[in-house]
């Protein structure tokens, strides 16, 4: 828990957020600037700034994290038109919350290259 952080304090419960889903490691919400008409979160409750601080002991968290999104995106009626999965590392990607979260876009049609 690191109380400068908005994600541990979700986590916490001090500051409320429309959750989706949570288990003991994870949990996802609706992001609250929403880039597409599905915009989720999936967050670690433990707090890692970012990608470059996991090790290999985070290698199945990661893997969760990526899992539980596809879970979502399906209950979310995703599966039938697709979606985008997207963590950015640090400032070249625009990284604005330093707690590791995947983000879970979907129901409109997104370009690539990204911006
Ligand atoms: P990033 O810029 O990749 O670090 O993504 C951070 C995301 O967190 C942005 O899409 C923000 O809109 C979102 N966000 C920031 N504060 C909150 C909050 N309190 N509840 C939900 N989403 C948030």
């Amino acid at each position: 828990m690191n109380q400068d952080c908005i994600f541990c304090r979700i986590v916490s419960g001090q500051i409320p957020a429309k959750t989706v889903y949570e288990d003991d490691r994870l949990i996802a919400f609706h992001d609250v600037s929403p880039q597409a008409p599905v915009h989720v979160l999936l967050i670690p409750r433990a707090h890692i700034s970012t990608l470059l601080e996991t090790t290999d002991d985070d290698a199945s968290l990661l893997g969760e994290l990526q899992h539980r999104a596809v879970e979502i995106a399906r209950a979310l009626g995703l599966d039938k038109t697709g979606f985008r999965l997207v963590t950015n590392c640090l400032e070249d990607a625009g990284q604005s919350v330093f707690h590791i979260h995947l983000h879970l876009l979907g129901g409109r049609k997104f370009s690539w290259p990204p911006g």
